[in-house]
């Protein structure tokens, strides 16, 4: 890539990071770690151009990488601190788990389509995101082998939280998730401590589907 279409990316990455701070986004982690990850690499070429508009584009198998503001709100959520461990569940294009990696110790990232998980390695590669673990699998049962998780954020939308993240989750620890219909649902985040689990509503999302044993049949 030239140096000039570099040059015009991070311009681009400079005015979206302003649209999320008009948008309510204060967490400077958050906002630096959006400000510097090649988004555009996330996305198929012909998308490229549009890759850092606040709108979700679609990534192939009717996937789409969500909306950055939406990123933004999840990973805020979150309030990591930097040495946590944490699960994504759909890793789609890998940028979430690209922001994520940015700030905390490691990304333990799921997803169910073979071609997207494929894709998203070789960015995570040749940007040499190196402490994102992934596989592919049914995530809505979690990654059992890796747990307990400091935080969990689940990037596709179901009927209810999987209890097995709610298991897997470490107290204190702290999970968000798109939960309602097929259609529209509202942002959960999800606290455990001191053995109670507390969940309040950050905001109304249109995710895709999360599809497996405690979402919804395929
Ligand atoms: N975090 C992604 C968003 C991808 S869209 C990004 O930054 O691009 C949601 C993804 O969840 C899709 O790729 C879909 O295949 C995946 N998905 C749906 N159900 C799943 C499940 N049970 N386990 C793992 N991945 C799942």
């Amino acid at each position: 890539m030239s140096a000039r279409v570099l040059s015009s990316c991070a311009i681009h990455r400079q005015r979206m990071t302003e649209t999320l701070i008009e948008r309510g986004i204060q967490d400077h982690a958050t906002l630096h770690a959006m400000a510097d990850i090649p988004r555009h690499q996330f996305v198929e070429d012909a998308m490229q151009a549009r890759a850092y508009g606040d709108f979700p584009l679609p990534i192939g198998s009717n996937q789409t990488i969500s909306q950055p503001i939406v990123v933004a709100t999840m990973t805020q959520a979150l309030h990591l601190q930097g040495h946590e461990r944490v699960l994504e569940i759909g890793t789609g294009s890998g940028y979430q788990a690209a922001v994520l990696s940015r700030l905390c110790r490691r990304v333990y990232t799921v997803e169910r389509i073979h071609s997207l998980l494929g894709r998203a390695r070789k960015v995570f590669d040749q940007l040499h995101y190196y402490n994102i673990i992934s596989c592919i699998d049914d995530g809505t049962v979690g990654w059992p082998e890796q747990a307990p998780f400091d935080a969990i954020l689940v990037t596709a939308g179901g009927p209810k939280i999987p209890k097995p993240l709610i298991e897997q989750l470490a107290d204190p620890g702290k999970m968000v998730m798109p939960v309602g219909t097929q259609e529209e649902q509202e942002l959960h985040l999800l606290e455990k401590r001191n053995r109670r689990i507390r969940i309040q509503s950050i905001g109304h999302v249109r995710f895709v589907n999360l599809i497996g044993e405690h979402g919804w049949r395929e």
